[in-house]
């Protein structure tokens, strides 16, 4: 595969760092990581395409698949990457054992970025299933009126259920299967406390189905749901890859990479 030519910046011998993104922490870690332009890394993040107009990070990036972990290989030689760090969303499970598959078939040391996930506190009802098609099991006993957050894609999941109502935000149109009584309002985060509470106000919501996506960006949904007394159901994350590295935290990544970088330059 041919190396890209290089872009605006481009300084031969920099460090490039590939962040596998698609997550708030995966910006803010490209804004750290490019906040000037004598910065000391290369940066590229690579995003899914799921969404049709992303808010690009600051950097370089590139979209869609590599390929599988053969792929991603192929193009971290091809790039020159020196470190990779897997900053997708705790759901992203298959992009997550690529990265970790890529790394070792690549010899270039990873990270993965996971930011912890939600614990109940006092007053919250939480129910919990293991994946989206569990929850769309316990579902009809929980409420009618459902703020459906686990994501546009797997919405099929829940189309056989004809009785309940669902309300589902998200960036782009979902596609079909669908429940058939759904109501779709297309909006971007980050959402307020306030925001939140008046939305399950207003649509008369009485069950709020979540992934366990941890993080501060979309927590407010919760605490919105506390105060008014709504049950949550929570999907699990899935099995993340074993013996990789990681951190909860932005900052853990950077006290990596600079880390690696001290270990590289030793004589
Ligand atoms: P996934 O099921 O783990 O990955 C499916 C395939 O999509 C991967 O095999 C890979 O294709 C490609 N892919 C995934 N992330 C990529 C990335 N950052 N750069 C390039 N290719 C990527 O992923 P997903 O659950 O569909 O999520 C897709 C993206 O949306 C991820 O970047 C994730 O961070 C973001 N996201 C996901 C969720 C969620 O709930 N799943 C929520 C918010 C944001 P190849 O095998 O061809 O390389």
């Amino acid at each position: 595969m041919p190396a890209d030519p290089p872009g605006p910046g481009h300084r031969p011998g920099r460090p490039h760092v590939l962040i596998l993104g698609g997550t708030t922490e995966a910006r803010r870690l490209a804004q750290a990581l490019s906040a000037d332009a004598d910065s000391p890394y290369r940066v590229t993040t690579s995003l899914a395409g799921r969404v049709a107009a992303p808010v690009l990070p600051p950097g370089e990036t590139r979209i869609g698949g590599f390929g599988g972990p053969a792929g991603l290989a192929q193009w971290i030689a091809a790039h020159r990457v020196t470190q990779l760090v897997d900053a997708t969303h705790p759901f992203a499970e298959r992009m997550s054992f690529n990265a970790a598959r890529a790394a070792a078939l690549s010899g270039v040391p990873l990270l993965a970025l996971r930011r912890p996930g939600w614990t109940p506190g006092p007053g919250d009802a939480w129910h919990f299933a293991d994946s989206l098609a569990g929850a769309a099991a316990l579902l009809p006993g929980l409420g009618s009126r459902v703020f459906l957050t686990t994501g546009r894609m797997g919405l099929h999941s829940f189309a056989h259920l004809t009785e309940p109502w669902f309300l589902v935000r998200s960036v782009d149109p979902p596609d079909a299967p669908a429940p058939p009584r759904l109501e779709v309002l297309l909006a971007r985060g980050p959402f307020t406390l306030d925001d939140e509470r008046e939305l399950l106000a207003r649509h008369r919501v009485d069950l709020l189905v979540t992934k366990d996506s941890g993080g501060s960006a979309t927590a407010p949904k919760l605490t919105a749901a506390r105060e008014a007394g709504i049950p949550v159901l929570v999907v699990r994350r899935p099995p993340a890859p074993g013996g990789v590295p990681h951190t909860g935290s932005v900052d853990g990544v950077l006290r990596w990479l600079s880390d690696r970088e001290a270990g590289r330059r030793k004589p």
